[in-house]
């Protein structure tokens, strides 16, 4: 079954059930805490928190997702994109546990010719959090999933919350067998990815209280109304629906890692080693289209800085498999021909997308030449000093004036048999942020706010390089 195919028949499950149908909102948050949607509730936040009222108890959607912290799972697992779209249906105090169980498992298990996806219930395995017996006496008394089959997980897994205070509550997941030759069984609580998670259902029936961290907090009582917000991976279905061992080899991607051969002459299967840097580009390739059809552009910050990474990323695994020239017009090409049936904005808009894309690809073949100067040098310094750790100073000169990504530097560095400091990169990148701070508070004061600089002077103690940094960033 086809993505897009999988993509209509969630949407019309749940519209004859009653929800009303909302198109994925912009991958730009409208949210100020969240650089990118990396969910398909976070359109929803108002409603769950009853800021708004929503437009219907019951919605649908298939939200376009990127999640920057999932970058080096990409190509090494077999199911985690830096994009993907997550098919939700929501209830705002509507239906709650019983009604989003049995609603999941209809559309998973129910034939193919009855508009289901078919799956085969024997392989669907099922967690509830520790203490959540209700949700355990529903799977199996009501859906009829044998005891077996659902197991328990701990608050990191199966327990989700928002805000402090905020709602909270028990998550509960499907997982789908693949077999062994993914591995030896147990079930999802040993093994994910045999058992690949592939939707999660969330109770939203609590209020949250004070406390750090994910897993520390107190629960202060029930909320007036009980939601549903549940997430299932569109490409983590293709995957198990098109047969395939994951999901890059999926229909919209696959498509990218031919191309990718194309290019080099390196086949998909030749080496493990090809194959990870095949599916780096095919997702990260597919990720920039995205990110720039809903209006990022390249950048050395926030957003900007996401796409970047992602694209250099991406040319830069071109590079490694052989390719000497520009790649991006046909690679992009493929991307926004496939993506485009979903994402027909993506078709309209694509001489924009391939103006940006192209652009930034020629400023980093331009940076790599120069950038690859200073590191060549940095390395042999640090080796000849007897060194393995390449200075934080200098992964800071590279991000600063060649727009290196960190992860580019690292790589490069390891190339060569080197670390880098990373904390002191960090450092300096956090020392150029507030001076751009009080740069733009001098420009709105329209005198230096030395109480800033004093900030950082001591925030950083005295450095030899901090002399530096502030000549490069004054006299830009
Ligand atoms: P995992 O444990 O596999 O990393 P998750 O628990 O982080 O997944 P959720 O936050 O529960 O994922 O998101 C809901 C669903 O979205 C998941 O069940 C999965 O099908 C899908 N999903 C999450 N992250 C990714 C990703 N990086 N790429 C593709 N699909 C994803
Ligand atoms: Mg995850
Ligand atoms: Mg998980
Ligand atoms: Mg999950």
């Amino acid at each position: 079954m086809e993505s897009a195919e999988i993509r209509r028949r969630w949407l019309r499950f749940f519209e004859e059930r009653g929800h009303k149908v909302v198109p994925s909102a912009s991958l730009i948050a409208d949210d100020p805490t969240l650089l990118l949607v990396p969910a398909g509730m976070v359109p929803f936040k108002p409603y769950f928190l009853g800021q708004v009222k929503p437009p219907a108890p019951r919605v649908t959607s298939v939200q376009k997702c990127v999640r920057t912290p999932d970058i080096e799972e990409v190509g090494k697992t077999t199911r985690h994109g830096t994009f993907f779209q997550m098919c939700g249906n929501f209830s705002f105090g509507d239906y709650f546990k019983e009604g989003a169980c049995e609603l999941a498992w209809e559309l998973l298990t129910s034939p193919q010719d009855k508009g289901g996806y078919g799956l085969d219930p024997e392989k669907l395995w099922i967690t509830v959090y520790l203490d959540d017996d209700e949700a355990e006496r529903i799977w199996h008394e009501v859906v009829g999933v044998p005891k077996e089959r659902i197991q328990r997980l701990g608050k990191s897994e199966n327990f989700w919350s928002m805000g402090v205070p905020g709602p909270c509550g028990p998550c509960s997941e499907i997982n789908y067998d693949r077999g062994p030759e993914f591995g030896p069984e147990g079930g999802p609580a040993v093994n994910d990815e045999r058992y690949v998670e592939i939707w999660n259902l969330v109770f939203m029936q609590y209020e949250r209280g004070e406390g750090t961290g994910k897993e520390d907090f107190e629960i202060l009582g029930d909320l007036p109304s009980k939601n549903i917000d549940t997430g299932l991976g569109l490409e983590r279905l293709a995957m198990i629906l098109q047969g395939v061992q994951n999901m890059y080899e999926t229909d919209t991607l696959r498509v990218v890692i031919d191309k990718a051969t194309e290019l080099t002459g390196v086949a998909y299967g030749a080496a493990p080693g090809s194959d990870v840097s095949l599916r780096v580009i095919a997702d990260h390739m597919r990720t920039s289209a995205m990110l720039i059809g809903d209006g990022v552009t390249p950048g050395n910050e926030g957003r900007g800085y996401v796409l970047r990474r992602i694209m250099r990323r991406a040319i830069r695994n071109m590079r490694i498999l052989g390719a000497t020239g520009p790649v991006v017009e046909q690679l992009l090409d493929v991307v926004i021909t496939t993506m485009g049936q979903q994402y027909p904005e993506l078709l309209t808009d694509r001489k924009r997308v391939e103006g940006t894309a192209l652009a930034e690809e020629a400023a980093f073949l331009k940076a790599l030449k120069g950038g690859t100067n200073i590191l060549d040098t940095a390395v042999t310094e640090t080796k000849s000093a007897g060194g393995s750790v390449l200075p934080g100073d200098k992964a800071f000169l590279l991000h600063d004036t060649w727009g290196f990504p960190i992860d580019l530097t690292l790589e490069m560095a390891a190339e060569q048999g080197l670390s880098v400091d990373e904390d002191g990169f960090r450092r300096l990148m956090k020392e150029q942020r507030e001076r751009a701070k009080a740069d733009a508070r001098a420009k709105k004061t329209g005198h230096a706010d030395l109480h800033a600089y004093r900030e950082i002077a001591d925030a950083a103690g005295a450095t030899d390089f901090i002399g530096y940094a502030f000549e490069q960033g004054e006299s830009r």
